[in-house]
């Protein structure tokens, strides 16, 4: 037997649960390192007591050590159970320390959920994870914007690797136990506190809580699982789309995690100028340019289509310059619908900048005609 528990409680064999925690108790009011600042012995002395205790107060372990006189796990007080020091009602009047923030730090209470944690983390370290979204940039003439188009866009993105199917393991290789951990997935440290010595545990960071490393890694991926690769996917642009519109294509992102889906892509569109036409949501101006004498007696109009073709418009006599006439729904499709709006023509009057000599005397004489109704008004 190493120790006597008993002995350095300073309790019978036969003693009763609450004898030992009555006793626990003043030990540590006496014993309290906080009290014996100078006094590296006390700090050891606690130590040995709380080991002590620890046993003691656990029903299991104490019948563990009456019988062997020893416990298995050596000094980790996970596992204990009953091993809870706000029972003790001392710490909360701060007449010493803070015992919560204490029991915080050291992760009490959250040794059993040092144990959940570890779990998890071992789950989630093969969780199936989506793959991220994509997004690329994509200019688009006003013709495939307003009626839609399909696009071939390259991309780079994640792919699972072909060679280890995205297991980061040498094929053939196969499984170790992590040498980090000695497979247990956690990774025990020893910090001290006024108690003595606790034992905090955290997810190994070599193997993330699996317990297990590759012998190899992949020589495609080096291990991660994942290889990028540039690839060429068709899109398709619905009819309607406008500058800032961002058109998803689903699962064509990266490649998820451990059989994970693949995030989306995302084609985020830029409508290029047009020449001949502009847009307003689902409407399409034209501006058509008529002639004055047009503009007087009327005409008719060849109006380009976006969708190619022409419409004919009929101008009629007495057009003011700026008026506006609708063809009705040949103008962008309304995104997600059969409909379209409408093409909007604008009329511009174009007057003469340059007139020949037969056009000004023309023009003088309609102006002779002009100022005489004007003459005859006043
Ligand atoms: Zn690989
Ligand atoms: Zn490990």
């Amino acid at each position: 037997m190493a120790k006597d528990y008993y002995e350095i409680l300073g309790v019978p064999r036969d003693a009763s649960p609450d004898e030992i925690k009555k006793r626990y108790r003043e030990l540590v009011m006496k014993y309290h390192p906080d009290l014996h600042k100078n006094d590296p012995e006390a700090a050891k002395r606690m130590a040995e007591i709380n080991e002590a205790y620890e046993v003691l107060s656990n029903p299991e372990k104490r019948a563990q050590y009456d019988r062997f006189g020893s416990v298995g796990a050596q000094g980790a007080p996970g596992g204990s159970a009953g091993f809870d020091f706000s029972d003790f009602g001392f710490g909360g009047g701060g007449d010493f320390f803070d015992l919560d923030e204490i029991l915080r730090n050291f992760g009490f209470g959250g040794f059993g959920g040092a144990r959940r944690a570890t779990y998890e983390s071992r789950e989630e370290a093969n969780r199936p994870t989506r793959g991220e979204d994509i997004e690329v940039p994509l200019t688009v003439t006003l013709k495939e914007a307003v009626l839609g188009t399909k696009k071939d866009i390259t991309i780079t993105r994640k792919e699972v690797c072909p060679t280890c199917k995205g297991t980061g393991v040498e094929p053939g290789a196969g499984y170790m136990t992590c040498p980090t951990c000695k497979g247990s997935g956690v990774i025990r440290k020893v910090q001290r506190s006024i108690f003595g010595e606790f034992v905090v545990q955290s997810t190994c960071p070599t193997c993330h809580g699996t317990g297990r490393v590759p012998k190899a890694k992949c020589h495609t991926c080096g291990g991660t699982g994942i290889v990028t690769e540039t690839k060429t996917v068709e899109v398709k642009i619905p009819a309607g789309v406008d500058t800032g519109t961002r058109v998803r294509v689903k699962g064509q992102g990266n490649a998820g995690l451990h059989g994970g889906p693949r995030g989306d892509l995302y084609v985020r569109i830029k409508v290029a100028e047009d020449p001949v036409f502009r847009r307003e949501g689902d409407k399409l101006y034209y501006t058509a340019h008529i002639t004055f004498p047009d503009a007087v007696l009327g005409t008719t109009v060849q109006i380009p289509l976006i969708e190619g073709g022409y419409e004919t418009l009929r101008i009629p006599p007495g057009t003011q310059n700026g008026m506006e006439f609708r063809i009705p729904g040949r103008g962008a499709y309304i995104i997600g619908s059969r409909r379209r709006g409408d093409l909007i023509v604008k009329i511009q009057v174009d007057i003469p900048t340059n007139p020949s000599q037969e056009e000004v005397l023309l023009i003088e004489k309609l102006k002779e005609i002009y100022d005489s109704k004007k003459n005859n008004r006043m």
